[in-house]
């Protein structure tokens, strides 16, 4: 047998360092077994799916070294690769389960949905359909469809035992099926859900082991059902542990940088970001701390994943970075790295047509542009003195738009305008003054190139960092002004 490992990244927001954790131990799974490692972008949601963070997902997973074998980029014998691309796959294998009476058409309302999920939290009960659809006969399904109801298709889920499955680092995991959904397969726009496009695909793929992380495990039993529905072999199970914050809750945007696109434009190497990673829950037979990916496969045994989850802790990371650069790049590298880093000419690119017609001499260009190439700035309360804004006021300027910002998809110039736009007029503030902390946060000046390309270049993570950092330095939020505000801004942007 050939091992295939795969990673299914959804492209629905920035390249995340768990993608990228995950991506890493398939690849060395795979690599180590002479296997092969896929790539397959999993955009069954169109709404929430976009093909600049497919591209940024390639980029991110490729700046890190990271090379699949198939993909939507590099093609393959199991292609296409993108699920939208395969979408007329997916509706035979829903109606071969409709056939053989593993899964029917519900027509339930919206409303209806709402109203029995109500019912039953009120009733304490674990939310779920409660099969009303699975009852009608074969003419009253087909007078419904030939009305041109609107309908999905559900699978069957047993009501009452256990489900009992291996997971490769676990043993064996028993789920109670109640607490298992009948879960859509087909949603009323003829697209898949996640679970039968990747159940389908990783058998079509042939894929032998689906390493991915444990968020994933209560999905188990329906991916196990589906293959026996279906009568196909699964494939081997292994949930890898989830990464958390140093305060050990689950990595997050909201406390932590998550985006490689981040720590790609805060200077860290690739190399030491992927040794970071491969010692997240893992380590070298010989504890050694420093070890490049060529080593990390010939040594890799994925036995020896522990369980506990493993602490993402940016400040070690740099350390690590540090030591990488001082012992491991030559001096001609190190210059050639940070020329690859911002003296690039794509970001170069994107920062000469805010800056050309403001300079007279180059010698301009890094007091008005430096902090293109900086981290956190180095900022002070009295940078936010301003004639009429209290500094309470700049304070929750730059805490709304952190937390407007943390919800936004779309990180472009437009978007960003608009958001702040929005906001300064619901807080019925001039948006010159409104824009006044965001300047400070961002560039460390009032006055400096449009904070909007400003934020659009640096980025989501970056630009949620530095706002974070301008909150702390005025002084940060208090538990119970985080609450209070918290509850003034839900009202403030409803
Ligand atoms: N598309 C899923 C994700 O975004 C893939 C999960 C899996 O590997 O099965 O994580």
């Amino acid at each position: 047998m050939t091992v295939r490992a795969r990673i299914a990244p959804s492209p629905t927001g920035d390249p995340h360092v768990g993608t990228a954790y995950i991506a890493l131990f398939n690849l060395c799974f795979a690599r180590s077994q002479g296997g092969q490692f896929i790539l397959r972008i999993e955009d069954t949601d169109q709404e929430r799916s976009s093909k600049e963070s497919e591209q940024a997902i390639l980029d991110s997973l490729r700046w890190l070294g990271l090379e699949w074998d198939e993909g939507p980029d590099v093609g393959g014998e199991y292609g296409p690769y993108r699920q939208s691309d395969r979408s007329h796959l997916y509706r035979q294998y829903a109606d071969q389960l409709v056939d053989s009476g593993h899964a029917f058409h519900c027509f339930c309302s919206e409303d209806r949905l709402n109203e029995l999920r109500a019912e039953q939290m009120a009733n304490k009960q674990t939310p779920g359909y409660d099969g009303r659809c699975m009852h009608l006969d074969k003419t009253q399904v087909q007078s419904k469809l030939n009305n041109g109801e609107s309908c999905v298709i559900r699978m069957k889920v047993p009501s009452e035992g256990v489900c009992n499955f291996e997971d490769f680092l676990r043993g064996p995991i028993s789920i109670d099926w109640q607490q298992v959904d009948m879960q859509i397969l087909m949603k009323a726009d003829g697209l898949p859900t996640y679970h039968l496009a990747n159940v389908v695909d990783d058998h079509l793929m042939k894929i032998t082991h689906v390493i991915r992380g444990e968020e994933w495990i209560n999905s188990a039993p329906k991916h196990q059902l589906l293959y026996q529905y279906f009568g196909w072999e699964m494939p081997v199970l292994c949930h890898m542990p989830l990464l958390r914050n140093p305060d050990k809750s689950k990595l997050s945007k909201r406390k932590n940088p998550t985006s490689i696109q981040y720590y790609r434009r805060m200077g860290f190497l690739p190399e030491a970001v992927l040794n970071y990673l491969g010692r997240m829950g893992w380590s070298m037979p010989d504890e050694s701390e420093k070890f490049r990916l060529k080593e990390m496969i010939e040594h890799f045994d994925i036995k020896r994943v522990s369980l506990g989850g493993p602490i993402f802790d940016v400040e070690k990371l740099g350390w690590l970075n540090g030591s990488w650069i001082r012992d491991e790049l030559s001096l001609e590298e190190f210059a050639q790295r940070i020329q690859q880093w911002a003296f690039n000419r794509e970001y170069l690119m994107q920062i000469a047509p805010l800056i050309k017609e403001r300079i007279s001499l180059f010698t301009d260009i890094v007091p008005l542009a430096g902090f293109f190439c900086s981290g956190m700035l180095d900022l002070d309360e009295k940078d936010f003195d301003h004639k009429s804004l209290e500094q309470e006021t700049c304070k929750r300027i730059l805490q709304f738009t952190l937390w407007r910002l943390e919800t936004e998809q779309g990180w472009n110039r437009d978007n960003i305008e608009a958001i702040i736009k929005d906001l300064a007029q619901r807080m019925g503030l001039k948006i010159r003054d409104y824009l006044f902390p965001l300047f400070v946060a961002i560039s460390g000046t009032p006055v400096s190139t449009s904070v909007y390309d400003s934020m659009a270049i640096l980025g989501a993570d970056m630009t949620r960092t530095r706002l974070r950092h301008a909150v702390n330095t005025l002084g940060g939020l208090s538990k119970k002004q985080t609450k209070k505000w918290e509850k003034d801004y839900r009202e403030f942007i409803r």
